[in-house]
């Protein structure tokens, strides 16, 4: 017998074993479940690399589920995660305490051509694809390469347009007008850029710190009916790097990115570009080529085919995997504009099959800086450039039961390349991946936004309860 604190009451040894005791929770809209089998369910996330089975399940219909929840928490000191569809990879959303699922918040408010208003839990693609059946046509201005992410876990990262946005658009976090979020302190909170602008600034991008999202208002801006597709292939570093550069600036382009893969496979290099477009016109194809080295192969899809490209591949590699349950040690880094192609040369000379796995993948992705307003997530130091990149090695194993040195073998490479990237090569980490840090890491890469954040964190998690599964504030 032992006596548990939080529920007032003498418990067996078998009782205190699954934790403290949600009897006294007040009456909620949704669920709080404590079965084994859902628990077990959000005890890791896509990277299978960290495991912590929480002792409760909230299940929300309301942002008043969740401050109602999040008073609880505090009051008897549990952590408390907020969870989109868990696609990091190292844990981030995880608790011993406390999981809220989001997704069960996942309602169009209201859509009009400006804006969308949406719960957090809604998936990208189902508000792309209700944005593009509007009367106009209408878009999310920045989406990435998978879409079946949630509005509130991307926003709470970042949000790099991997299919769309990036050359002439910021990241997710730069198109948001206003949003509902509950604190941990459990209220419940509007904020925008003139409204409780430092609540908004610490949560956009702001890994679930300070405040969970549960509504956002979303820019929106007019959808084209068609995607021009231009595909390039390369195996040299510099010519690959000249045409990238000159497509990233060229007039009719509108999206960016590049695949890579280890240096004995051919091609080393793919540039995805493409043009969208309303018929009967069309993209310019020759002044769209003009000056390029490689030939490229051309193919014109609809708009929501080419939003859902990334999608679509990923669902025919779970056809063919149990890819969810693949281990991930992902590596995902910002770069600088200057070094971004001396540093793809050096990965170049020791990247191996290994590195990526026949499921993984080496990503580039550009960011005209310009557009990028917001303190975070945050980005290398100016260096002159208009572009920082994201590079992703995004590494898959081939196995669901890999040999048990891969998962050292990955988190050790990523912290050496890690060090090496932030020394060498101004680079600054992207949180979504699996690089081991230090609250002393987590100082140094918020620098000078360091004691802003702190500051919001203590104003608005004074209790320090929300998300310790980064470490940032001491627990991890
Ligand atoms: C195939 C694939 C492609 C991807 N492509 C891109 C890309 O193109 N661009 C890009 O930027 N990223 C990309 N990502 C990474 C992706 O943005 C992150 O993994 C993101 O976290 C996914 O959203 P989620 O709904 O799974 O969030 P989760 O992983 O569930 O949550 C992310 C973090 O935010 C917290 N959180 C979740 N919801 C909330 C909320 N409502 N309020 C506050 N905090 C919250 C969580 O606790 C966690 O710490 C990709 C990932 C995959 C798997």
């Amino acid at each position: 017998m032992g006596f548990d604190l939080l529920g007032r009451r003498w418990v067996t040894e078998a009782e205190a074993a699954t934790g403290p005791s949600f009897a006294g929770v007040p009456e909620l809209d949704g669920e709080l479940v404590l079965d084994g089998a859902s628990r077990a369910a959000v005890a890791t996330d896509l990277g299978n690399l960290v495991h912590h089975t929480p002792y409760a399940v909230l299940r929300p219909r309301s942002a008043r589920d969740i401050a109602v929840m999040i008073r609880f928490c505090r009051a008897h000191r549990i952590a408390v995660s907020p969870r989109g569809q868990a696609h990091t990879t190292y844990g981030q959303g995880l608790s011993t305490g406390l999981v809220i699922e989001n997704r069960y918040l996942d309602r169009i408010h209201s859509l009009g051509p400006r804006t969308a208003e949406v719960d957090a839990g809604i998936l990208w693609k189902d508000l792309v694809t209700a944005a593009y059946g509007h009367s106009p046509r209408r878009t999310p201005p920045a989406l990435t390469g998978y879409t079946a992410l949630t509005v509130g876990g991307t926003l709470s990262v970042g949000g790099i347009g991997g299919i769309v946005g990036g050359l002439r658009t910021g990241m997710q976090v730069d198109h948001v007008h206003e949003l509902e979020v509950v604190t941990g302190t459990g209220a419940i909170e509007r904020c925008s850029r003139h409204r409780k602008s430092d609540l908004f600034e610490a949560v956009l991008g702001g890994l679930g710190q300070c405040g969970v999202i549960t509504k956002a208002v979303l820019e929106l801006v007019p959808a084209e009916q068609r995607a021009r597709a231009y595909t390039l292939s390369y195996d040299d570093n510099t010519v690959f790097f000249r045409d990238l550069r000159t497509l990233i600036e060229r007039p009719g382009v509108d999206h960016v990115y590049a695949e890579f893969s280890s240096p004995d496979t051919t091609p080393t290099y793919k540039l995805h570009a493409t043009a969208f477009y309303d018929p009967p016109g069309g993209p310019d194809d020759r002044a769209i080529l003009k000056g390029l080295s490689a030939a490229p192969d051309i193919q014109d899809i609809g708009y929501l085919d080419h939003v859902f490209s990334i999608d679509t591949a990923i669902d025919t590699v779970r056809e063919m995997v149990n890819w969810d349950r693949l281990v991930k040690p992902w590596f995902d880094v910002w770069l600088p504009g200057s070094t971004v192609e001396d540093y793809l040369a050096e990965i170049m000379r020791t990247l191996t099959p290994r590195d990526i796995g026949a499921y993984g993948a080496g990503l580039i992705y550009p960011q005209r800086r310009a557009h990028a307003t917001r303190p975070f997530p945050r980005l290398p130091e100016q260096d002159g450039s208009p572009w920082a990149f994201v590079v992703d090695i995004n590494t898959v194993s081939d196995t669901l039961d890999p040999d048990p040195g891969f998962v050292e073998e990955m988190l050790d490479r990523n912290r050496r390349l890690f060090a090496r990237t932030r020394e060498h090569f101004g680079g600054v980490l992207y949180p979504i991946g699996s690089v081991p840090f230090t609250s002393r890491d987590w100082r140094t890469h918020y620098g000078d936004e360091w004691s802003t954040f702190r500051a919001a964190k203590r104003r608005y998690d004074p209790g320090n309860v929300l998300t310790p599964g980064l470490g940032i504030f001491g627990h991890g």
